[in-house]
């Protein structure tokens, strides 16, 4: 699974060039029996099958520098780009990827891990949130996006005020789409008038997350 997406493009690039670079540790390496089990059914009865804290904690010993311990759950706080700009400083993370109903609490407690969640829903292991939160993060890194102004200019960055980015457009000017409707792009880019254009970019910003995420402007104003 891994880097799976991120073996590509940018962040690809950034990896072969040791911008960022990663180790992955199959956790049923370190189960004792013969099986290799990694699970066993939960105290108190239920669904699903949890985590044994014994088994992770071998496999997380093994890594000698561990940095930020996260453990990838829908229970944790959810990652916004404030907190992935603040984990994409750190020098070292280490991702734990649940699967089944979860891991057995007491490692995650002994251990400090921090939970953080993708988004309100659940998935069937940690590794596709994983892979989103260390996207979200290579791509901070110095030197892996072109232009460093970018990500400040993004939704959610500081030079956007929080809010959610105004629309895009490229050539050509005039474009008739499928169905014979023809669409220009704003009169406003295309006069090369700067001011107007950021008070026109600020505007649009400001229409779109209030249709679409009024909390962000309540959060950033
Ligand atoms: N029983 C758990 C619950 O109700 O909160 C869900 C377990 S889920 C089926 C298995 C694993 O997927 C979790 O241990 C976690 O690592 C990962 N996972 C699922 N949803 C996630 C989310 N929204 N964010 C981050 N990780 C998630």
């Amino acid at each position: 699974m891994f880097p799976g997406m991120l073996g590509q493009s940018l962040a690809g690039k950034a990896l072969e060039r040791g911008d960022w670079s990663f180790d992955t540790i199959n956790i049923r390496d370190f189960a004792t029996d013969n099986h290799k089990t990694v699970d066993d059914t939960p105290y108190g009865g239920g669904a699903g099958m949890v985590m044994r804290a014994d088994v992770i904690e071998s496999a997380l010993l093994s890594t000698p520098k561990q940095g930020r311990k996260i453990y990838l759950s829908p229970r944790g706080k959810v990652l916004n780009q404030t907190l992935a700009k603040e984990l994409s400083q750190e020098q070292t993370l280490t991702l734990l990827c649940g699967r089944y109903e979860g891991v057995d609490q007491r490692v995650l407690d002994a251990h400090e891990f921090e939970e953080i969640s993708i988004g309100d829903y659940v998935l069937s292991g940690g590794e596709p949130a994983a892979l989103i939160l260390m996207d979200a993060c290579i791509r901070l890194l110095p030197n892996v996006m072109g232009n460093v102004d970018t990500a400040d200019n993004e939704s959610f960055g500081s030079a956007t005020g929080g809010l959610l980015e105004y629309p895009h457009y490229t050539r050509p000017a005039t474009w008739t789409d499928s169905f014979g409707n023809t669409h220009n792009v704003p009169e406003i880019l295309q006069n090369g008038n700067h001011a107007k254009i950021e008070d026109w970019r600020k505007e649009q910003s400001e229409a779109i997350t209030q249709a679409v995420r009024p909390d962000l402007l309540k959060k950033n104003t």
